[in-house]
């Protein structure tokens, strides 16, 4: 017998000594728990998942329930987890396991990677975890260690570099604890060898890893070669009725927020009463235009300008009645929103049709003048309420009061915090207050940037 990859034993004393072994997921082990914190796992951090699995589990408990959940209630407790294809992936793999597959998960990586949603990293996630098989994982934590470990030069999406993570992931994988094994790489990525600050000194890995022992450890893996993304432009068209409903049309299955529920999209804002005399046979008592944001997809920005049309009826909907509603906002129907929309249907729970768009000041349902605003947070990535005014002078300070919600900026100084008292910086030297400057655009933009050159933390 072969004897033991000394990799993965490094990883597993790792684990035992330092590995998470309290996650919801981990608890009453299942298939069907795995694989649904698997799909949430993608692209989001534990953190964020956490509240979302919890809430997804008590309300379908196993896959039977999940798959007779109309897809709306679906979409719905995925609102803001955002990559809906993913919820969509995961209803109709529900289905199919609940129905021709007699609620058994296959517990193959063939059969599970025929189900939707679910690639190669994601099959073997659960076939380690739930079923206690030797099988690999490659998610994007896992391809950060090993190709820093082993210095594996280009970029993971080109399929040579893919392939060749493919081996070396299958390479070290062992025929013992695998389970374990998967959880311990995973947590490693995210929690030690992480994107920007890698910390090789309690790294288990640090004896003989290759990209340590040069010193280039933030060069893995290569970077994807760069492309300036498109701007595109649309209107949203807010309507709202004498009821204080507004309308929200079901998107297609496919495309952008696909499935979800948004509003109309008109090309300008111009044709917003043109709009609805065409489709509500009534002239609005009232358009206005209210500040535009930016929504940032994977392949292109959009910028979105709100219209707000205020009727003085309540139009019957006369087309499909499936795929359109007048949306309460007091007593708000469990559907998925995309997230722009949810934030904008909330600033109007919040404000009424009170908000003056140009000050940003607001009266409330009660008169009272209030001040907020709503910012598309680089950190969260979504609409959130925005800071009131910008933290310091400069451009800077513009930058994070036109960009950061008032809930990152807490988190940032919290974050900041535990910089300084772990690194014993002090603020009164100007090259600490260049590093927290370089580690603020870090944790705000999750860009690369450049740290202040030979900066070495004052000793205590
Ligand atoms: S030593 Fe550093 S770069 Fe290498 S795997 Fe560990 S944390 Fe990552």
């Amino acid at each position: 017998m072969p004897s033991p990859d000394p990799f993965a034993l490094r990883v597993l004393d790792w684990f035992d000594a330092h590995g998470r072994k309290d996650l919801p997921w981990q608890r009453d082990t299942s298939p069907y728990r795995v694989w649904v914190s698997e799909i949430m796992l993608q692209q989001t951090q534990v953190k964020t998942v956490i509240p979302y699995f919890e809430s997804f589990m008590a309300a379908f408990p196993d896959v039977q329930a999940l798959a007779a959940a109309p897809e709306d209630a679906v979409l719905h407790l995925w609102t803001g987890l955002g990559y809906y294809a993913r919820a969509r992936n995961l209803h109709r793999a529900a289905k199919q396991v609940a129905g021709s597959m007699r609620g058994q998960f296959p517990a193959s990586l063939e059969g599970l990677c025929e189900l939707p949603g679910i690639g190669r990293s994601t099959a073997g996630a659960i076939l380690s975890i739930a079923f206690g098989q030797r099988a690999s994982i490659l998610d994007g934590n896992v391809k950060r260690v090993l190709a820093r470990y082993h210095r594996v030069d280009g970029w993971p999406g080109q399929s040579a570099v893919h392939q060749q993570l493919w081996e070396i992931a299958e390479r070290h994988t062992p025929t013992e604890r695998c389970a374990d094994y998967t959880q311990a790489m995973m947590d490693l990525g995210a929690t030690l060898c992480t994107r920007s600050a890698p910390d090789c000194e309690r790294c288990p890995l640090a004896t003989d890893c290759q990209a340590l022992a040069h010193g280039d450890q933030r060069d893995y893996p290569g970077k994807k070669p760069r492309k300036v993304m498109p701007v595109k432009a649309t209107c949203f068209l807010i309507v709202r009725s004498a009821d204080d409903e507004i309308w929200l049309e079901k998107r297609p299955p496919s495309g952008i927020w696909g499935g979800l529920w948004c509003f109309p999209e008109i090309d300008a804002a111009a044709t917003a009463t043109q709009q609805c005399l065409d489709r509500w046979g009534t002239e609005p008592a009232s358009v206005e235009v209210r500040p535009g944001f930016r929504h940032t997809f994977s392949h292109y920005h959009l910028d979105i300008t709100p219209v707000v049309a205020q009727l003085d009826s309540t139009p019957h909907a006369v087309m499909e009645a499936s795929q359109q509603l007048w949306y309460n906002l007091r007593q708000p129907p469990r559907i998925g929103l995309a997230a722009p929309v949810a934030a904008l249907l909330a600033q109007l729970v919040e404000f009424g049709a009170n908000a003056n768009p140009e000050t940003g000041a607001q009266t409330d349902t009660h008169g009272v003048l209030r001040m907020s605003r709503m910012v598309f947070c680089k950190k969260y990535k979504k609409e959130m309420e925005g800071l009131d005014k910008p933290p310091y002078p400069g451009p800077k300070g513009q930058d994070v009061f036109d960009n950061v919600s008032k809930q990152a900026w807490q988190d940032w100084q919290s974050h900041q915090t535990m910089l300084i008292n772990e690194k014993h910086l002090s603020l009164v030297d100007p090259e600490a207050r260049k590093y927290l400057q370089g580690e603020m655009d870090k944790y705000f933009s999750g860009e690369d940037y450049d740290r202040a050159e030979g900066y070495v933390p004052p000793t205590k």
